[in-house]
């Protein structure tokens, strides 16, 4: 096997860039937040903000999601069965899009905010 040169850069995971880390603005702050909480306070929060999800009004919304309680996906990522025909979003108009600094939509179909942001930070 050959020697592992002395000037070859020595790379931990801490070297490579964290998704979370990437993000520079409201989102990053909230998800820095949040992740500080403990568990059981992280659901307490996502269930008063389920209580603004405006999901229920979009055409894409259906009842096998309604039935679930589906909500918050923006956060708690894709619909698992019930979404798959995409009939709109009106996520940019739901008063989480700012509060949470959301920059993508279709979050239903597409995954979370952080997920969307991790699959934009691959291209
Ligand atoms: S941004 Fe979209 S997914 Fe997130 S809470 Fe609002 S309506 Fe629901
Ligand atoms: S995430 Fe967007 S597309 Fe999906 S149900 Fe909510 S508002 Fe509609």
């Amino acid at each position: 096997m050959r020697p592992v040169s002395s000037s070859a850069p020595f790379i931990t995971s801490r070297t490579l860039l964290n998704p979370v880390e990437t993000m520079s603005d409201t989102f990053r702050d909230v998800t820095r937040e949040l992740k500080a909480r403990k568990k059981e306070e992280r659901w307490k929060r996502y269930e008063d903000w389920k209580k603004s999800c405006c999901c229920p009004e979009c055409p894409s919304y259906n009842d096998c999601a309604s039935r679930g309680r589906e909500l918050l996906y923006c956060v708690l990522g894709m619909s698992n069965v019930c979404i798959r025909e995409d009939r709109h979003c009106i996520c940019p108009k739901c008063a989480l899009y700012p509060e949470l600094g959301l920059s993508g939509k279709d979050f239903c179909m597409k995954g979370s905010e952080a997920a969307v942001r991790y699959e934009r930070s691959l291209e």
